[in-house]
This record gives structure tokens, sequence and C-alpha cells, in this order.
């Protein structure tokens, strides 16, 4: 172990960089990955920072999370200022619990290290907050990826949602790799809620090529709907106000009993 690592001067900051463009990361983040001379995270994340001569960026696949962490300890550990960047917020289906449980598991001298977890805008407050208020009440989010969980937990989820009239936030509705999830909870939605039920898709939130569209359960489809998309299904009374040449505005009214 070198000498700056026994006195603990390694440093991991665990970085959101929001959703998408430079206003949406804050000014708390753009200072931690400042501060940093070795930047880890998936490659188009890193693609969206400005570095510096002297920061080295070290870009990974989205698949290798468990990996990256190690690595980015062993470079803290060994007196290095590291850096590891999420796109939004680090602690939502990203990063923050990858590091946490490699901590965990590895070595002593990672919990002597200092570790910075630097909060970020998620990409369901950026899609909420273009649309009207969807989540303006008691809402949950769930990752509709079965990587990490058996499909028949997110099933148990979205009916645990359904029974406490929850608005729901998807991450992760769909990909190449995983091109049927999104339809299939869907059915399983059609038939336990209303079929005027509001879904609100979000995509590339937070960038020059964002798109927001509506649709009723009914209808709802997963067309469209790539990597870069969350979809929000409203609970019983989520509304939709149309406007005249605007967007429609999606809001969940206060409960009344
Ligand atoms: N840590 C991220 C989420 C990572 S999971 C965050 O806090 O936002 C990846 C999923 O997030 C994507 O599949 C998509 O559902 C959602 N997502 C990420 N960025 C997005 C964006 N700009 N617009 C819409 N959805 C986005």
């Amino acid at each position: 172990m070198c000498d700056q690592a026994k006195k603990g001067i390694g440093h991991l900051a665990v970085i959101g960089i929001g959703p998408g463009s430079q206003a949406c990361c804050t000014p708390q983040a753009q200072q931690a990955v400042a501060d940093a001379t070795l930047i880890y995270g998936y490659g188009p994340y890193l693609d969206r920072l400005t570095l510096a001569p002297h920061q080295r960026r070290i870009a990974s696949d989205n698949r290798v999370e468990a990996q990256r962490a190690r690595e980015a300890l062993t470079q803290a550990a060994a007196g290095h200022r590291v850096a590891m960047v999420s796109g939004g917020d680090p602690g939502v289906f990203a990063m923050a619990a990858a590091v946490c449980e490699q901590i965990e598991s590895g070595p002593a001298e990672w919990r002597t290290l200092t570790v910075a977890f630097v909060p970020g805008v998620t990409a369901m407050l950026a899609v909420a907050a273009e649309c009207g208020a969807p989540l303006g009440h008691d809402f949950c989010a769930i990752s509709l990826s079965d990587n990490l969980k058996p499909w028949t937990t997110v099933l148990k989820r979205l009916d645990a949602a359904v029974a406490g009239d929850f608005v729901m936030a998807f991450y992760n509705p769909r990909s190449t790799a995983r091109p049927w999830q999104l339809d299939a909870a869907l059915d399983h939605l059609r038939a336990r809620l209303p079929a005027d039920t509001v879904v609100l898709y979000g995509r590339a939130a937070g960038r020059s090529d964002a798109c927001y569209w509506v649709s009723a359960l009914q209808e709802a489809s997963s067309e469209g709907v790539d990597m870069a998309t969350l979809v929000i299904v409203g609970a019983n009374a989520t509304r939709v106000i149309e406007r005249p040449q605007r967007q429609p505005l999606v809001y969940t009214p206060r409960y009344q009993p």
C-alpha cells in the first residue's frame, strides 16, 4: 500500500451528472468531477463531460458495474482522487449501490477511504417536470430490468403498487437486449387498472432531442420506447389537461376520500 493510502488521502466521489444537459448537472457535481484525476463511468456519460488535460477518463460498458466499482476503489486506495459518474442520480439504479456492495465485500482498507455520494437530478424528476406534476403525490420507482432480479419479483411489485394506488415510474423499460418487458408490464396492468389510466413517456429528457407523449393504458405500447425512455403510469386519479398549441399537462391531484 502506498503512503498516501495509509494516510487515508485516497478519495472516491460517486457523482450524479443529471439526465442530459450541462444545465441539469448541479454545481456540486461539476465541482466534484473537476476535483478528480481519474474519472470512471459508462462511455456515453463520460462523453458529456469536458475534462482538463490532467484528467484521465476510464470508460467501460454499462454491464460491468461491479468490476468498475472495484477498479475505482483500488485506485482510490492507492491514493488517487477518483470520480465515478452516473447519469441522473447515482443512487437510483446506478453506481452508488454497486460501490457500497464492493466496499462491504472488499478489503478492509476500502472502509477507511473517504467516499462521497453527490446527488443528481434523476430521470423521473426531469420527465415529470416537463409534463406537469404526475409525481405530485405518492409514487414509486420500479426498474423493469430483470438482469438483477427475477421477472416474478417485478410483477409482485407491480401488484403492490396497484394495491397501494401508487403512480409508478418505470426505469429501464426496454432495450435491444430486453425487448418484451414493457409490453408485458403494460399487459399485466391492463388487467388490473382502468382502461383510461394515464401513461406518460419521456425520452431523452434534458437533451436537445427530448420528446414526451401521453397515451391511455388501453392503447399503451412500447412503440418508440428505448433505453433512454422513462415511463410513468398514473394512479387511478391522474389527469391530463389538454391545452391549445401546448403540450398537455399531466398531474396527480390530491387524495380525495
Ligand atoms: N441513475 C439514472 C437511472 C439509470 S437506469 C437516473 O437517476 O436517472 C437507466 C434508465 O433511466 C433508462 O433506461 C431510462 O429509463 C432512464 N433515463 C435515464 N436518463 C434518461 C433521460 N434523459 N430521459 C428519460 N429517461 C432516462
